[in-house]
């Protein structure tokens, strides 16, 4: 089977600190792959040099069996990938309808509103907010409406980079139920999370990074097992 995302011997460095180390995972269709590891581990630096910023400064990326490495941000979110960025990144001053165009924004009126009724059915809370500037929004429905951003641009390859972070363990639980939900609706899902516990209980297979590297893999069930992660990750 060709890897949907084939993350191969991929370093990223900002200027001498070396963030990603000849990391290597593969994504494939119709997984949840969760990424997994402590504060400062690089996962960010993971995600977003697969979106190309910053750059690899060794190894490759494919998608969908095409050397993406080097094309620019936008050329890769054009070509089915979307991110959900640290941090959400909404635009606060923006209601919720807005930060949904913005999304799709390259994508014509029809497709836009199509693409806002359906991130409305997923979200029935972002509905009821349509026209409610974002940046008054609780936490749980600002993570809400990034993810509902990302989904837009009808991406087959969704990134999520840490989107229970801060939220109370009800929303948790809630995000992470979207996520199942999402997954379902055919689009392949790339998750990094601080909450191992849960991110790989909803993960068909997890990666585990330490200072850069991938230290272990395997499927979500078995490392949700492993003692080593139990140790360093789920608090036993
Ligand atoms: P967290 O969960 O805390 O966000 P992380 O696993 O996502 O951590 P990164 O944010 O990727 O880790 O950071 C990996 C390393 O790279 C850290 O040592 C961090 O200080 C460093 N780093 C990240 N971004 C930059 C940057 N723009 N310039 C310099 N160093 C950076």
């Amino acid at each position: 089977m060709t890897a949907m995302l084939q993350v191969q011997n991929l370093s990223t460095h900002y200027g001498a600190i070396c963030a990603v180390d000849n990391a290597s995972l593969q994504v494939n269709q119709g997984e949840i792959v969760s990424l997994i590891g402590s504060n400062g581990a690089g996962k960010t630096s993971l995600l977003m040099t697969i979106c190309g910023t910053p750059r690899a400064s060794g190894g490759k990326v494919f998608y969908e069996g095409e050397d993406i490495t080097q094309m620019s941000t936008h050329h890769i979110m054009r070509k089915g990938i979307a991110v959900s960025p640290e941090g959400r990144r909404i635009f606060s001053d923006l209601t919720v309808t807005e930060n949904l165009q913005m999304g799709g924004f390259f994508l014509d009126k029809a497709a836009i509103e199509a693409g806002i009724e359906h991130v409305f059915g997923l979200f029935p809370r972002l509905r009821e907010r349509a026209g409610q500037r974002a940046g008054t929004m609780s936490g749980g429905e600002q993570q809400m409406l990034a993810i509902g951003r990302a989904l837009m641009s009808k991406p087959r390859l969704l990134l999520l980079d840490e989107p229970t972070l801060g939220l109370a363990p009800l929303v948790i639980a809630q995000i992470f139920e979207i996520i199942q939900t999402i997954r379902a609706a055919g689009v392949t899902v790339f998750l990094v999370e601080q909450n191992a516990n849960r991110a790989l209980q909803i993960a068909d297979r997890g990666y585990v990074l330490e200072t850069g590297k991938v230290v272990l893999e395997d499927t979500g069930a078995n490392l949700l097992t492993n003692d080593a992660v139990r140790r360093a990750y789920l608090g036993a």
